[in-house]
Parts: structure tokens; C-alpha cells; sequence
């Protein structure tokens, strides 16, 4: 039995056989094979290959762009070189090695090769290598990846690291926890399993070297921890936790329909984040009064070509078709940093959370922003929708954002498509610099979103998905809430709506702090809503603002949270 501790990211316990994913972004590790399994792998890099070849030939036919073309035949004489494929095969072969390893070894070698080069040309070439590994990978990996999405039996999948792309693509019916390597408490991935119910903890470092695929693992997602090839007992301890823990749910599952008010009678709005048009419903269920952060981008993330406007449309007539006349918050897609472009990309950023993401990428990439633009507003007249541009940091931002938007509304104009004129147009405070020009941008939105996750990531100047740093990642550092009390005071003297939606309005224990803060709405996973709205229940705002007051009075990290918890503790016995 190892018992290893990480990050608690979902909630629940899970107890199953585990399925380990160790192919992570296609950095494949080198893997030995036994020699009878040489031949089964050289013909899975034909494969490979052919099917590879097959759809680049599928996507040349069908791309209008010439130059586009002509990458696409160079990559194809990649793939049609034998010399290469003997290459790859014959490292198989030699080696005894897998084919996911010999395929990127053997164009990695070459890539870096190219990339030495001084002739430009030739360096630029390394940048197709890449694109040609990712491609032939695609469907060694992939193969795998399918195996995953068809699974008949109930598993608790270990990786290294999971994009949020595989997270959502898992089937929640037999994949029933997660435990990776890598990640924090707000990577998406993290959110993605907190959306889908499923127990996650993260931040394992070495997890996948300790585990062999069948091994029984235990995931406590409320702690934290994982144990690998528990003992009889401890299989015997966690299943009565885990009836514990589900009774605890139930109750809450009670309060559904009662109002999210305190004991002094102070009203406060629970809305769901959601990431996909079903989880709309969960939201309901849950007793959700709507969606505040609706993270549209991943209607992105599980295809190779970009939603058209009717994708787009569908996704957002169905997500307000659950709530008729309550808000649905469109955030515009999000995309960049760890979702979605880099993969794409010839040459990778070298800091992609810096990096072209967000409102950056809509503005560059204008028919893309234009189409979610118009589907939105076309989806407008069907319920109560608001749209959200994320992660502005500048006035000038938000007035071409807001620009583009007149455009497109004008174009509807032009079309005869209805719309709702008086949309509300907000935005998502996730950075420093628009924590600190809160009041001017204030004149232009009708609503503040403050997006805690990304707001503690650039104020603290640490990676969220990076396990090296998570120690120093925290909502409630001094700096971060002092930023998020300026927010709340500049939006008040605007009369500017302020909603919290980033992982901070999901956290227990950070609620009192909210509501004393002044935040009387909240954004949060849908499976948290009941334990959010239990908490809001049980306190006064006079014990709230006391709270508040005291946090800000203290200057250490450490020092908060532990107040934090006690507080907590003291109001809520049960839950802690
Ligand atoms: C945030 O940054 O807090 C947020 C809600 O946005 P996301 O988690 O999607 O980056
Ligand atoms: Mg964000």
C-alpha cells in the first residue's frame, strides 16, 4: 500500500482498478517492448502512417488556399518518404521499443537536426517535423484515447497530465476518478472534473511510476490523497466514508429549494459555471438561478475544425433553453494558453499564458470572433443572455471588443435577424491591470466578473496548472484580495453589477470572506452549489464583514487561510 497526497481538485471518493495515461502533449517516454511484440508495432507505424497520409491527401482536396496547399504537399512527401518509415521501423525493431516511441524519437532527431541549421528555410522546416509527428502520433496515441471514450468498465484513469480536451471526453459512467502528475487547483482540467462530478486530485509528481495498470486505487477527492493497492481495511474505511460522504450530499441535495439568503435575511445569487450545454441542467438540478460564466471555448476542444455559426447557435439556444428567463452569461471563447492554440501552432510560445490568448486571440483572429458574435446575439432573443469578453486588461481592448460587437449587431441589422438591442455587455476582471483601471473601464460594462483563478495567477506570478509552484498559488494572499476588494469597491461606486466566478466562489471556506467583501453574487462548479448555499444560510453579513475586516488586518498567507478554516469550522462543524 503507498498512500501519495496531492491537490483534492473534485470531490468524492472513487475506489476502482486503474488505467494509466502516460502519453502526455505526445512526449512519448521511452518504452521497451518484448521482442515477440516487434512485429505488431512496426505494422501499427504503417498504419499509423497510412492513416495519416489519408487525411492530410483529405484535407489538401479540400483547402482552398494555395499556400496552405503546398505545406500540406510537403507534408505528405514526409509521409510518403519509405526512407523515413524504414527509419522509424527499423528502431522498432532494433530497440524493441514502441511504435508512439520510435515515430517521435526518429522525427524529434530530425526536427532538432533542422532547427540547428543556419539556411532559415531549412529551419523553418523543423516546425513541419513537429506538425508531421503530431499527425502520425495522433493515431497511435488517439487509438488509445478511443479506447478510453469506449471503456466497459468502471476505472480511475493516472496520468501525467490530462489536456482538458481528454478530461471532457471521458465517459462519466465508467471513468470514475482522476488522479495526474501535473496540474493545480484551478487548471482546467481541475474544472473540467469538478464540472463532470468526477473525484480528481492533481499535483501527484510522479504518480505514473508508481502505479501498474490494474492496480486498485483509492481517489479522496475531499482530502487530497490517493493510495495505491490499499489494504483490506483501508478499502473497508474508505467504503463507509464514501456512504458518509454521499448521505452529506444528499442532505444538502434538500436545501435545493430553498433561497441562497442568510440569517439576517440578506439575498445572495448562486449561478453555475458550465463548460458544455448539458451541465445547464445540472446547474438546475442543483438549484443553480442561472449561468455566470458559461466557458464556451470548449465547443473548441473536441474537434479538429472550428464550430460554424450554427454550432455555435445551437450550443447557446439549447444551454438558455434550460432557463428560459434567468441569466446565461456567454463568456467569448477563451482560448490560448493551455487550451487549443498551441497545438495548432508551427512554433509553440514560449509563454503561452502571456501569450496571444483570450480577447487577444479574438482580436486577431476576427471571423472566428465574429461568428461567436453573431450566434450570440442571434441567441439573444431566446432567453435573458449577457455577454462576457475575458481577460481585459486595457480600456482600448474592451472598446474594440466592444466595437467589433457593434459591428456585428449591425450586420444582424442588415440581415433582418432579430436580436436584443439592450444586451448587457460585462467583462471578466482576471488581471491585475484591469483590477487596478477597475473604475475606468467600469464606465463602459454593465457587469464585473472577477475571475479569481487568472487574477491570482498574474498578481502572484504563478503558473496555475504548475504542481513545481502550487504551494505559492493562493486566492486569498494579501495582494490578490486587496485587487478583488478595489474591484468590488470601484464596481459599487459605478453601480456596476460584481459577480465572483472564478474557483474562489466555490471554496467553502472562502465564501464568509466573499460575502464580507461585499460580493452578493457568485459563479460556481454546479456540483458545489449546495454546500455554497448551505454556508450562506448558516451566517450573517455582521459575521462576514467581521471576517473580511480580520483577513485584511492580517498580512500572510498562512495566517488567512488557517482564520479561514476555523471560521468556517465554527459555523459549519459538519461540513469541515
Ligand atoms: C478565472 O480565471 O477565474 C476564470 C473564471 O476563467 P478560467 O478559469 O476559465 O480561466
Ligand atoms: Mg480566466
Amino acid at each position: 500500500m503507498e498512500i501519495k497526497k496531492g491537490v483534492a481538485v473534485s470531490p468524492g471518493i472513487s475506489i476502482g482498478k486503474c488505467l494509466v495515461i502516460d502519453a502526455e502533449d505526445y512526449r512519448i517516454p521511452r518504452r521497451a517492448i518484448h521482442l515477440t511484440q516487434r512485429l505488431t508495432e512496426t505494422q501499427r507505424v504503417r498504419n499509423a502512417f497510412k492513416d495519416a497520409t489519408e487525411e492530410l491527401e483529405k484535407l489538401r482536396s479540400e483547402q482552398k488556399e494555395l499556400k496552405v496547399r503546398d505545406i500540406f504537399a510537403v507534408h505528405l512527401s514526409f509521409l510518403k518518404d519509405r526512407s523515413l518509415r524504414k527509419k522509424i521501423t527499423d528502431m522498432v525493431q532494433d530497440e524493441a521499443v514502441t511504435a508512439e516511441y520510435a515515430v517521435s524519437k526518429t522525427l524529434r532527431d530530425i526536427a532538432s537536426h533542422f532547427a540547428r541549421e543556419k539556411d532559415i528555410y531549412i529551419r523553418e522546416r523543423a516546425a513541419d517535423i513537429y506538425d508531421i509527428e503530431r499527425r502520425v502520433l495522433k493515431y497511435l496515441v488517439g487509438g488509445m484515447r478511443q479506447d478510453i471514450r469506449e471503456l466497459t468498465e468502471e476505472v480511475v484513469i493516472v496520468a501525467r497530465e490530462l489536456s482538458p480536451t481528454q478530461t471532457a471526453s471521458f465517459n462519466k459512467d465508467y471513468v470514475k476518478g482522476l488522479a495526474t502528475g501535473a496540474g493545480g487547483r484551478t487548471s482546467h482540467t481541475a474544472i473540467v472534473a469538478r464540472s463532470l462530478g468526477i473525484p480528481a486530485v492533481v499535483a501527484l509528481e510522479d504518480i505514473t511510476e508508481s502505479v501498474t495498470a490494474g492496480d486498485t486505487v483509492i481517489i479522496d477527492g475531499n482530502r487530497g490523497i490517493v493510495i495505491i493497492s490499499p489494504d483490506d481495511a483501508t478499502i473497508q474505511q474508505y467504503l463507509e466514508y464514501a456512504v458518509e460522504f454521499a448521505e452529506m450530499e444528499h442532505r444538502l441535495d434538500a436545501i435545493k429549494e430553498k433561497p441562497a439568503e442568510t440569517r439576517d435575511g440578506v439575498k445572495v445569487s448562486l449561478y453555475g459555471n458550465i463548460e458544455f450545454p448539458d451541465e445547464a441542467e445540472l446547474v438546475l438540478k442543483r438549484g443553480g438561478e442561472g449561468i455566470g460564466l458559461y466557458r464556451t471555448e470548449f465547443l473548441f476542444l473536441n474537434r479538429d475544425t472550428e464550430p460554424t455559426e450554427q454550432e455555435h447557435y445551437e450550443a447557446y439556444a439549447r444551454t438558455v433553453g434550460f432557463f428560459k428567463s434567468k441569466q446565461v452569461t456567454i463568456r467569448t471563447v477563451d482560448l490560448g494558453a493551455d487550451k487549443y492554440t498551441q497545438s495548432r501552432r508551427y512554433i509553440r510560445e514560449p509563454n503561452p499564458f502571456l501569450g496571444l490568448r483570450s480577447i487577444r486571440y479574438c482580436l486577431q483572429n476576427l471571423t472566428m470572433f465574429k461568428t461567436q458574435l453573431h450566434a450570440i446575439l442571434r441567441a439573444s432573443v431566446l432567453g435573458q443572455v449577457k455577454v462576457m469578453f475575458p481577460l481585459i486588461t486595457n480600456l482600448q481592448e474592451l472598446m474594440q471588443a466592444k466595437m467589433i460587437f457593434g459591428d456585428v449587431m449591425e450586420d444582424l441589422d442588415d440581415e433582418g435577424i432579430r436580436y436584443n438591442k439592450n444586451i448587457e455587455v460585462g467583462i471578466m476582471i482576471e488581471t491585475p491591470a484591469a483590477a487596478l483601471t477597475a473604475s475606468m473601464l467600469a464606465r463602459d460594462v454593465k457587469f464585473f466578473s472577477i475571475g479569481t483563478n487568472d487574477l491570482t495567477q498574474y498578481t502572484l506570478a504563478v503558473d496555475r496548472g504548475n504542481e513545481l509552484v502550487s504551494t505559492l498559488y493562493s486566492s486569498v494572499d494579501p495582494a490578490v484580495l486587496r485587487l478583488i476588494r478595489t474591484v468590488i469597491q470601484d464596481a459599487y461606486k459605478a453601480r456596476v453589477d460584481v459577480t465572483v466566478c472564478g474557483e474562489m466562489a466555490s471554496e467553502p471556506e472562502q465564501v464568509m470572506l466573499l460575502l464580507g467583501l461585499g460580493i452578493r453574487k457568485l459563479s460556481i462548479a454546479s456540483p458545489m452549489i449546495p454546500e455554497i448555499k448551505q454556508i450562506v444560510r448558516s451566517v450573517t453579513i455582521e459575521e462576514c464583514n467581521s471576517v473580511a475586516r480580520k483577513v485584511l488586518s492580517m498580512n500572510s498567507e498562512r495566517q488567512i487561510s488557517s482564520f479561514l478554516r476555523d471560521s468556517a469550522r465554527k459555523i459549519l462543524p459538519e461540513a469541515f
